[in-house]
């Protein structure tokens, strides 16, 4: 990774997100803390914070951009370089998928399957509530934990395998899931499809459900998209057997999963590409990367870009998290917002 080299470019007439940015006043680098919010305006409602941090109009998802200037640098570079120098990395849970589902928190990839087999389930939830404790603690050593956190998919993976996991639960457990994308995400995925700009989703859950997620939710594939996550392998008779490639867990879930991961060639079932094609995503040098943790930035390790924006999503501990996010990410979704406003932001990039 190196930081920004390319010559600050300025476009003659500003996009939508530049011109939004620099109208207001006065514009200020380092956030100020919101000011107390009642409890439930951390889900639902908008949440109001001092115009000077807000980067949205009224009516629109709320947005916060701490160094407003340093983005429309990068708005600019990047879309000086145009789209075929562009890639867009994002994570799946809680970034793809909304937070909150009916009111309630929504699944992940990974807690919505249900092996048919209430033995193992369980045991997946005992593993769950002995590592999960481990994966948030600040305190552990990031060494450390990864080996726990290898130690915590090996397991669960050798139950998934134990416990007969076959492709009709995971169908039906995606059938039955709590689980929606965003508002806008097919709208983002054509806009990026049309100009060949493309996605890797990368995750440390599992490939096949990912996928599935996208044959029952959006009834359709994208050309463009490869996930980048642990695959399964199953016999005839529709059992998973075995894992592909080295563990994706969510310590080492980067550009380097990459290389681990086994090829991506049967993504939705679309032959369009290979992970050979994935060579000539390291040759785009501009990243737009979403994600909705802190962590996340960290898929873009191993990439050697030029410019960077990063888009986070903050859906929960909004006056706790809001200072720590929008001094990591570029620009930050607030209240499970919806992709409209990365919509906006690509067609900044490219327009
Ligand atoms: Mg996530």
């Amino acid at each position: 990774m190196r930081p920004m080299t390319s010559p600050l470019l300025l476009s003659p007439s500003p996009c939508r997100l530049l011109r939004r940015l620099f109208s207001r006043a006065p514009r200020r680098r380092n956030p100020t803390t919101p000011r107390p919010l009642a409890p439930h305006l951390g889900r639902r409602l908008p949440l109001r914070l001092p115009a000077s941090m807000s980067s949205s109009s009224v009516g629109t998802p709320d947005s916060v951009v701490a160094d407003a200037d340093a983005l429309a640098r990068k708005v600019a570079a990047i879309r000086a370089a145009g789209p075929a120098k562009l890639q867009v990395i994002a994570d799946f849970d809680g970034t793809l998928t909304r937070y909150w589902y009916d009111g309630s928190r929504g699944q992940s990839s990974h807690g919505l399957l249900r092996q048919g087999n209430e033995e193992f389930d369980s045991k997946r939830e005992a593993l769950f509530e002995h590592y999960h404790p481990i994966e948030i603690n600040p305190d552990i050593p990031v060494l450390e934990k990864a080996k726990l956190m290898e130690e915590w998919w090996g397991k669960t993976h050798g139950l998934l395998i134990e416990g007969g996991l076959t492709q009709e639960a995971i169908k039906k457990s995606v059938a039955d899931a709590a689980i929606a994308f965003r508002d806008g995400v097919v709208e983002l995925f054509e806009f990026l499809e049309a100009r060949d700009i493309p996605v890797l989703v990368f995750s440390a859950g599992l490939a096949d459900i990912i996928e599935e997620v996208f044959r029952q939710k959006l009834h359709r594939s994208f050309k463009n998209i490869k996930i980048v996550s642990n695959r399964m392998v199953f016999n005839e008779e529709g059992c998973l057997v075995a894992f592909k490639g080295k563990t994706i867990h969510v310590l080492n879930k980067n550009e380097h999963s990459l290389d681990m991961a086994a090829p991506v060639h049967d993504s939705l079932g679309d032959p369009n590409g290979s992970i050979d094609d994935y060579s000539l995503v390291k040759k785009r040098t501009n990243v737009l990367l979403l994600g909705d943790h802190i962590g996340d930035l960290g898929m873009s390790d191993g990439l050697n870009y030029e410019n960077r924006i990063a888009a986070g999503f903050l859906n929960t501990n909004i006056e706790k998290s809001l200072k720590d996010y929008s001094g990591a990410f570029d620009i930050v979704y607030l209240n499970d917002a919806s992709m409209r406003g990365v919509v906006e932001l690509v067609s900044d990039l490219c327009p």
